[in-house]
This record gives C-alpha cells, sequence and structure tokens, in this order.
C-alpha cells in the first residue's frame, strides 16, 4: 500500500487505531492543532471549549505555566532513569505527597505508567497477598456490575461483563463474581436493601474471594452511575468481617472531581490498596500509582518468592513524576474546592432541568460531573458534530452524554457546554 501521500486525516483514518473505533469504519476525528485553559485549538481555527479534560485528566487546563515549567527543568536534568536499584527526587516527592493526601492507611507506593497496569498491580498485589499468607484458594475477585477498571486483561476480567464484552474473551478472562450495580442513589435515602445481594455473594463466596474492587461513588466508563456512600462504607466492613481486602479503584474520581479529593472521603472510609491515575500528572503524561497498607505490603513479601513480582521499564519516569508534583502543588492550593462546588452548582442549575426533555432518561450531578442519560444509543459521529458546530468539546457514549470540564472553567464557558447539550437533544427523537 503506497498510502504515504494522503492528506493526513485520511491517512490517520486508514493507518491509525483510535479509541474504541472501527478499523472498516472509523468515526470521524478532528484535528487539534494546540491548547490552551480550556480551549481545544483545531487546524482549521475553530475553538472548541472542552468539556471532557481529555478523560478526567486536565484537571488545571492545557498548556499551563508551572506544568510546562515542571517539564523543561526536569528534562534539563533528566527524563528517565531506570528505577531498579535506582531513586530519584522527583518519584521521592511524589511518594511523600500521595501518602499524606490519600485516606490514612496507605503507606506504600507503586508507580504504575497506567490506569489499566495500576489495577493489574492491585489485583496482584491482591492474590500475592493471600498465596503468602497459606491461602491461595483466594484467587478471585468480586465486583459491582456497570464498573470499569481497564482494558487489560485482569482489569478487563472486573469490568462489567456485559458491557465489558467478557463474550469475546471468555476463553482467556479468568469469570470473576459480580453483585448488582449499587442502586441507591448519592442523594436518595439509603436503602437497607441496596447491599443485601453483595453481601450474600460475599458470604457465598468469601473462601474463594482475594479482593473486592469498585469504583468509590462515581462508576465511570461502565454507566457514569452515581451511587450512596453507605454502599460503599458497607463494602468496608464486609471486607473486615470476612477476611476480603477492599480495593477501591479512584482513578477517574481522585483528585478532586467529586467535590472531595478523593471519593473514599465521601463514606470515610480507607481501602486496603489504591490505585490513581488519569489527572495524576494534571493531563500532561500517563502515570499511575497504586497504593497500599503495609499490612498489605508486609503480607504481599512474607512467604515466597518474598518479592512483589511487577516492574515497568518506565516505572517512576522522572519527567510525569515532576509534571505530578506540580499538578499536586496547585491543588494543595485549594482553590479546586471552590472550583468544583461552583462547577457543580452551575450544573445543577442547567443540566437537571433538561431531565423533563423528551428524549431524556435520566440527569446527574456531582461535583464537576455532569450526566444526561438518554432512553436510547445516540449517534456518537452526528451528536459531535452538533458539539463542534456549537464550540464545545462533548465525545458521548452509549446512551450517555457527559462532561467532566478542566477545574478552571469559568461560567461562560460551562454554559457554553450546557447549552450545547440542550440543542443536541433537539437533534435526539
Ligand atoms: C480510565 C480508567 C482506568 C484505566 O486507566 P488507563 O490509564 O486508561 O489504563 C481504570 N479505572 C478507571 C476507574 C478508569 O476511569
Amino acid at each position: 500500500m503506497n498510502n504515504f501521500d494522503l492528506p493526513d486525516l485520511e491517512f490517520d483514518q486508514k493507518h491509525i487505531w483510535h479509541p474504541y473505533t472501527s478499523a472498516i469504519n472509523p468515526l470521524p476525528c478532528y484535528q487539534v492543532e494546540s491548547a490552551e485553559g480550556v480551549l481545544l485549538k483545531l487546524n482549521d481555527g475553530e475553538e472548541l471549549v472542552d468539556g471532557m479534560s481529555s478523560w478526567w485528566a486536565t484537571i488545571h487546563g492545557y498548556n499551563h505555566p508551572d506544568l510546562n515549567q515542571a517539564a523543561r527543568e526536569q528534562l534539563g536534568k533528566m527524563s528517565h532513569v531506570m528505577f531498579g536499584g535506582i531513586t530519584h527526587k522527583p518519584a521521592i516527592d511524589l511518594c511523600r505527597t500521595l501518602i499524606d493526601i490519600t485516606p490514612e492507611g496507605l503507606e506504600r507506593v507503586f508507580l504504575a505508567d497506567s490506569g489499566s497496569v495500576s489495577v493489574e498491580v492491585a489485583m496482584k498485589m491482591a492474590l500475592q497477598y493471600w498465596a503468602c499468607q497459606g491461602a491461595p484458594e483466594k484467587f478471585r475477585f468480586i465486583s459491582p456490575r456497570n464498573g470499569y477498571h481497564g482494558d487489560t486483561f485482569a482489569a478487563m476480567s472486573v469490568c462489567d461483563p456485559v458491557n465489558g464484552m467478557h463474550s469475546i474473551f471468555n476463553q482467556t478472562l479468568t469469570t470473576q463474581i459480580f453483585a448488582p450495580a449499587p442502586q441507591t442513589r448519592f442523594d436518595q435515602t439509603w436503602n437497607e436493601d441496596d447491599i443485601g445481594p453483595l453481601e450474600d455473594l460475599i458470604l457465598t463466596h468469601k473462601n474463594e474471594v482475594a479482593a473486592l474492587i469498585i469504583e468509590p461513588i462515581v462508576q465511570g466508563a461502565g454507566g457514569m452511575r452515581i451511587y450512596h456512600p453507605e454502599y460503599l462504607h458497607r463494602c468496608r466492613q464486609l471486607c473486615d468481617e470476612h477476611n476480603i481486602l477492599l480495593i477501591c479503584d479512584e482513578i477517574a474520581t481522585g483528585f478532586g472531581r467529586t467535590g472531595k479529593l478523593f471519593a473514599c472521603e465521601h463514606a470515610g472510609i480507607s481501602p486496603d490498596i489504591m490505585c490513581v491515575g488519569k489527572a495524576l500528572t494534571g493531563g500532561y503524561m500517563t502515570l499511575a500509582a497504586t497504593l497500599c497498607t503495609e499490612d498489605v505490603a508486609l503480607g504481599v513479601c512474607a512467604g515466597e518468592p518474598g518479592v512483589f513480582m511487577h516492574g515497568p521499564t518506565y516505572m517512576g519516569n522522572p519527567l510525569a513524576c515532576a509534571v505530578a508534583n506540580a499538578s499536586l502543588a496547585l491543588l494543595a492550593q485549594n482553590k479546586w474546592q471552590s472550583q468544583v462546588a461552583s462547577i457543580e452548582e452551575q450544573l445543577q442549575h442547567q443540566l437537571l432541568p433538561l431531565k423533563d426533555h423528551v428524549a431524556v432518561e435520566d440527569v446527574r450531578v456531582l461535583g464537576a460531573i455532569g450526566v444526561i442519560e438518554c432512553k436510547k444509543a445516540v449517534n456518537v459521529a452526528e451528536l459531535q458534530r452538533v458539539f463542534v458546530d456549537n464550540g464545545v468539546w462533548i465525545r458521548p457514549f452509549g446512551k450517555l452524554i457527559y462532561i467532566m470540564p478542566p477545574f478552571i472553567i469559568n461560567q461562560q464557558q460551562l454554559s457554553q457546554l450546557t447549552a450545547a447539550i440542550a440543542i443536541s437533544l433537539q437533534t435526539l427523537n
């Protein structure tokens, strides 16, 4: 094939995979030239208000002077050095801060290179922990439906079995145990029946379960569902009572997005193992971390092989750590709290009324997250065109039109996003 002379977008369509798209009939792509603050600048000069934070990540906005400077300074020292037998200040500073700001009891940090890898690491820790305790029969995981934990195999095995399309991979995927998704909404009165099915499954399977894995409070890519903190609180209790580790996947929810620095705080709990990623570097580059308690860390290394068996080539990448440190320093100024609170208020004001629209099934808001669940799956390409024509960047999936803008978005820009959503609903029937 000789397609090297094709125009860029045509070359892209013919040769480049994009997330979750068809190679035969790919969705259209928009070419971004640069980005600044809350704006994505297309190569035709058009500017779009970003409603996605590049998938939960870009909390401080694009092209941030502090993050740029941190990257530049670190670049002048070293971009990367192996982490085996070597350590460095950017990683040490980052791990100090992570232990300091995450829920009580998490004291050991494994730096991973993406969210999915941090979930693999969390699951391996749980398996190795029980194997070292002489309980290798505890090798399965339990999780609520509608979860999303990443695209690698172990992570995929605990994603919702239906929208994670387990049937395609069922020869290779470990079969895990799924409880119904939590039903009581964040702001409803807690319904005691909600925990029953999970409790029953735990009682039946506790001797074979290594860990319960859950996204605290907000289930992200598996359905954008926002559930009652008591559910998470009860997960913690059940795990304690029945000798099961609790893994909280804070990859989407971490670093202020839900109105708390970590969503676990809504329920006042600490997990045994926690994953963070996405906004960790303020959306600059890929970096994630798996934190665990001292008990888990010591338990993992108590028996054979005596070490934790994982070590990515780019582990603790100094450039990524330096940018993460700058991003966490911005968060430490605590502006995010008022920013997220005012985004939440405006989203409630402007999105909740859309619930009455004929095409809309449900509207949900928490922190800097706004979700419109439509009655039917939307045509992504068509809706995307409507959004771009209205000067915003919003990427729906399935029945969901949702936004989680950078925390620095101003009122007028946020109104532009919510107005574009209202307009897009008029094109649905
Ligand atoms: C995005 C996400 C992941 C996977 O992270 P990647 O960096 O895309 O591998 C895992 N869990 C949750 C909750 C996520 O939102």
